[in-house]
């Protein structure tokens, strides 16, 4: 039980296979009370009510757009409302599009970037008050490899940039809140088998991304899960301003 007593806010974990649902279901074994945030309302609360129940009350489950900053300020209050303070953030929404540089257009542009940059820093702004009086906190921000190695997975060069962009944000909260207690680090999955391909990624890709993967197989939500869960707790109480790889070695630096 290593998040006994805490309560954690995830972003983008209500789609059943994807790792923010995986991260959430984990933290509830653990212990912890559980604000799942997604964009429908409906769907969230059905991903809370599955969570393994914990001492203390209810999971929650809200909606939540992460590119929209009223609602994550509404999020946020209702949050604290119900569970009285927030120990853990987990900024791991995002969405991908498999195009090339020229085919990107303005709208997919700022689509992307929206969601998995701006919503990193909307919804930490919207929760770090809090943290702040509560004397402090964990957040951990969803990267991926393909900030660290230019794409060349299946999200295109705005995926790449935006989840670069995320490294840059996380890094810089880690350097501003550490003395108010607050750790800030990021993650950078590999290939992760979770819905977020939307049934574009084909066989041939798949074989291909294979053979760069020295473990020999793609990685499961509950892998990332799983350093969500030590960024989460006290076990890293002293990391701040760290990059976790999460690839099978996909990228070894
Ligand atoms: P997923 O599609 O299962 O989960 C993404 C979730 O984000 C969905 O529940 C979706 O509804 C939610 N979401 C989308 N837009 C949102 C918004 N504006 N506000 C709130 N929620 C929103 O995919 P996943 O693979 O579990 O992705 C989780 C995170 O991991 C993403 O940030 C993704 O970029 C990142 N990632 C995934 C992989 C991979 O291979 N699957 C690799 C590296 C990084």
């Amino acid at each position: 039980m290593l998040l006994k007593g805490k309560t954690a806010v995830i972003s983008g974990a209500a789609s059943r296979r994807g790792i923010g649902r995986a991260t959430a279901e984990l933290f509830a074994e653990h212990g912890a009370r559980v604000a799942i945030l997604d964009l429908d309302e409906g769907a969230s609360a059905d991903a809370a009510a599955s969570l393994a129940t914990v001492e203390g009350g209810a999971h929650l489950g809200i909606a939540c757009d992460v590119t929209d900053r009223a609602s994550c300020g509404a999020a946020a209050a209702r949050i604290i409302e119900k569970f009285g303070k927030i120990d853990i953030l987990i900024n791991n929404a995002g969405i991908t599009q498999p195009v090339k540089t020229l085919e990107i257009s303005g709208a997919d542009w700022e689509r992307i970037v929206a969601v998995n940059m701006t919503g990193v820093l909307y919804l930490s702004q919207a929760i770090i008050p809090g943290m702040k009086a509560a004397g402090g906190g964990s957040i951990a921000c969803m990267s991926s490899v393909s900030a660290q190695r230019g794409g060349g997975i299946f999200g295109g060069p705005h995926y790449s940039a935006a989840k670069a962009g995320v490294l840059g944000l996380s890094k810089a909260m880690a350097r501003e809140f550490g003395v108010d207690g607050i750790r800030v680090n990021a993650v950078t999955p590999g290939l992760i088998q979770t819905d977020i391909t939307g049934g574009k990624l084909t066989d041939e890709m798949r074989t291909d991304i294979l053979k760069g993967i020295p473990l020999n197989r793609l990685g499961d939500a509950r892998d990332v899960a799983n350093i969500y869960l030590f960024l989460a707790s006290d076990l890293s109480g002293y990391v701040t301003g760290a990059v976790i790889d999460v690839n099978g070695g996909m990228l070894i630096h």
